[in-house]
């Protein structure tokens, strides 16, 4: 440390004769310039309350002030400046107390000199200054240690929520697919004439009943889904598929649906078998839900093309529709659960919401990817890539 850095100091000294020896030992130390400032009693301290000293040199017996209460007046007066304690010959049990309460350092007067003086300054002021920054950065660790106890618990909370969540989806839609599903096998049963004769008009009333079932079952199965999927609860059982008979097949059990809106499909594939490593059912389903919604989000009459394609190490499969389109705003949202484009609830009002998020879940959970094209009012081009 620069020795010639001390600017101030504060003298607080009762006994004329030891503060001419101070004064005089201070003038054989090599600071130079230096402002000393001489108080003979605690009182007086007051008119420089408002200044600050480099350091204080304290006798610890001024007046009749005991003089621990002495050295803690001074300390509260002058927080952040280093003190040194000059002491009597008797006093070093004393002083070594008052240097565990906050005193940097201690002198016995008569015994020192200006190079132990400096030296004791010197190092006062440097311990102060360490002691200051230590106490910030134990202030800055004890700031993060609380932000980091406050994300924890945040965090523990939120999974708990997130948990309860996911019981209470999987709880309520197992409760309520087991009664729609015997609501169905009984609607069932009437319409298939088990349970007798039935006219028309009482056909059509079950029918409608029917349908409605059949869409409650279809979003209660949705919500079972993506609970099972959140909950981590999907294994995949991978086998070599070719993409192009499973493609056919999804084709043909929809048939029914497609042309019921007149919809044409053309099929198109570059090779006649385009293996992949996939879960079956799982990527069925995916398939399924893309071309569903390419039926329902398109106009009657619509062509919807379906495209399989192996390029290096990935297969890409396409549904391509010339339907409703979908902004880019809206193109960023509709992976992400129940959520729905608000012109697609007057083409298909009972969806849910769900497929898509869960498609794309399930084919990431495959190493692969939905990649999505759109152009509103001209179409949509939905991509899965999968890994070969
Ligand atoms: P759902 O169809 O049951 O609402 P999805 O997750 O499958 O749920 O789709 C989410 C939303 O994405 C749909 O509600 C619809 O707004 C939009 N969407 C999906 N596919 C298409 C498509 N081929 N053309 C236009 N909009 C689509």
């Amino acid at each position: 440390m620069d020795v010639s850095s001390l600017k101030n100091l504060l003298v607080i000294e009762d006994n004329i004769g030891d503060a001419r020896l101070v004064k005089e030992i201070l003038r054989d130390t090599e600071y130079d310039n230096y402002e000393l400032t001489f108080v003979h009693d605690l009182d007086e301290l007051k008119e420089f309350s408002k200044s600050k000293f480099q350091v204080i040199l304290l006798d610890l017996h001024i007046s009749d002030i005991e003089p621990t209460t002495t050295f803690n007046r001074v300390n509260r007066l002058f927080q952040s400046t280093p003190i040194i304690i000059l002491t009597g010959l008797k006093d070093d049990e004393l002083a070594a107390k008052i240097v565990r309460q906050g005193a940097q350092d201690y002198l016995v007067k008569g015994t020192f000199d200006s190079d132990t003086l400096q030296r004791s300054i010197k190092y006062a002021i440097y311990r102060k200054a360490s002691e200051k920054r230590l106490a910030k950065q134990k202030i800055t660790s004890r700031r993060f240690k609380d932000r980091a106890d406050n994300f924890e618990s945040e965090s523990i909370r939120l999974t708990s929520i997130n948990k309860s969540k996911d019981v209470f989806l999987s709880i309520a839609s197992h409760q309520l697919r087991t009664p729609a599903s015997v609501v169905k096998q009984y609607i069932g049963l009437f319409l298939d004439g088990f349970a007798g004769e039935i006219d028309d008009k009482q056909k059509k009333y079950l029918k409608t009943a029917f349908d409605s079932n059949e869409r409650q079952l279809q979003i209660i199965n949705d919500l079972l889904r993506v609970a099972k999927l959140d909950a981590g609860h999907v294994t995949l059982r991978r086998v070599p598929v070719d993409l192009v008979s499973l493609m056919q097949n999804i084709l043909e059990d929809h048939n029914v649906i497609l042309s019921t809106r007149k919809h044409t499909v053309e099929f198109s594939h570059d090779e006649t078998k385009v293996v992949a490593n996939i879960d079956e059912n799982n990527i069925r389903m995916v398939f399924e839900n893309l071309l569903d919604n390419a039926n329902k989000y398109s106009d009657e009459g619509a062509l919807v093309r379906v495209e399989v394609e192996q390029k290096g190490r990935w297969v890409f499969v396409r549904v391509i529709d010339s339907g409703i389109g979908i902004t880019k705003e809206d193109q960023a949202k509709l992976f992400q659960k129940f959520s729905r484009i608000d012109d697609s609830f007057t083409y298909a009002p009972n969806g849910s919401g769900l497929g898509l998020y869960w498609a794309k879940e399930i084919v990431k959970l495959h190493g692969g990817d939905i990649h999505l094209e759109s152009i509103k009012g001209t179409g949509s081009t939905f991509e899965i890539k999968l890994p070969h």
